[in-house]
């Protein structure tokens, strides 16, 4: 199974740097209008074909490596394939292959041809990037300035995880608000204990609030630094427990899909935790990337049947607070536990042999 991540790594560019770098970026966008151009009037989205057309003129005309040339190329058909019509490329993004792209994690650089040749850039790399870099060979990513005039490199991963084994079960995890992680093994993580310490920081979050003199602030940074904290050690906790015990049984954990539109919904319900839904998120990050680097295999289900289906039954069920309850079996248990069955479920019929997703559809 693949797994790509983008990973996104801030990269120090030294003043006297900045115009080449903003030059390049000057130079690919007009390269790719120029393609684009080509590409519509001949009614081709053929990257050989507009290669053998405007290959030499991009060259000449903006003084692109033959890389940079063809990646150039290489992004217009892929947004014309795409059917993205209309706008133009603007300079704000340069995309790099293994010719002129290279990373060195001997000193967390990443080299870079710009116009006029190649330069050296440091990546402003943290834990998160080190662990997933390190013995990496990357052989792709895009150079991107932002608004704020930072530039940032967005490395893409593809993770073969290491020695993966081959997997002998899916562990389902429902991932939540209140209850952080439940997984469809039973285990719980997070409820009561966790939400005991939000219960204190969110009363002392209300005096200082209402108090609001420039010292009670100053405190209140200082107390959300510390609850963040406090949530990142929780979340990563969980994340190094769920994946250890995936991978010493050879599970495929499954998660949500939350992409998508509709599932939203889970975390906007949970209005008096709107607080936490940064911590929600990031506990989903520690679990793809603690993945990918432990070799354990991840897939993503659709979350449409999750909550209301009863995993034993497969019909539809109820749901109050956090208790399930299927009329036509007569199951009832916790609904997250449910939830995490029905992830499991989903996840076996996607990852192992001979069971299919009509299996579930039909109930
Ligand atoms: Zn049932």
């Amino acid at each position: 199974m693949k797994q790509v991540l983008t990973l996104s790594c801030k990269l120090e560019v030294p003043l006297e740097l900045r115009p080449i770098v903003d030059a390049t970026m000057r130079a690919f966008a007009a390269a790719c209008n120029v393609v684009r151009a080509v590409a519509e009037e001949r009614e081709t989205t053929n990257k050989i074909k507009l290669q053998s057309l405007v290959y030499h003129d991009l060259r000449a005309q903006f003084g692109l490596s033959a890389n940079l040339a063809i990646r150039a190329i290489a992004r217009v058909a892929a947004v014309l394939k795409a059917k993205h019509k209309g706008s133009t490329f603007h300079p704000t993004s340069v995309d790099y292959d293994q010719r002129i792209f290279r990373f060195s994690e001997k000193d967390w650089t990443a080299s870079l041809t710009l116009l006029g040749g190649s330069r050296r850039f440091k990546l402003l790399v943290g834990h998160y990037q080190k662990a997933l870099l390190v013995g990496k060979n990357p052989t792709s990513a895009k150079l991107v300035r932002l608004r704020n005039g930072h530039y940032y490199l967005q490395i893409a991963l593809n993770g073969k995880p290491p020695a993966a084994k081959e997997p002998k079960g899916v562990l389902g995890v429902d991932l939540g608000i209140k209850n952080l992680a439940t997984l469809s093994t039973g285990e719980r993580f997070g409820g009561a204990e966790v939400e005991a310490i939000r219960d204190r920081y969110q009363a002392m979050r209300a005096v200082l609030q209402a108090k609001g003199t420039k010292g009670a602030r100053r405190l209140l940074r200082r107390l959300s630094g510390r609850e963040q904290r406090y949530m990142a050690w929780i979340n990563h906790t969980i994340s190094a427990r769920i994946m250890r015990f995936a991978r010493h049984h050879a599970l495929t954990v499954t998660l949500e899909d939350l992409t998508g539109i509709r599932n939203r919904n889970k975390v906007r319900k949970a209005q008096r935790h709107r607080h936490y839904r940064w911590s929600f998120y990031q506990l989903r990050g520690f679990l793809s990337y603690k993945a990918m680097r432990d070799g354990v295999a991840l897939v993503l289900i659709d979350p449409a049947y999750t909550s209301q289906t009863c995993h034993r039954c497969l019909h539809i069920g109820s749901r109050a607070g956090e208790s399930f309850k299927c009329a036509h079996c007569g199951y009832s248990g916790h609904a997250d536990y449910n939830g995490a069955r029905n992830i499991r479920l989903l996840g076996e019929c996607v990852t192992l042999p001979g069971h299919s997703l009509s299996c579930l559809l039909a109930g």
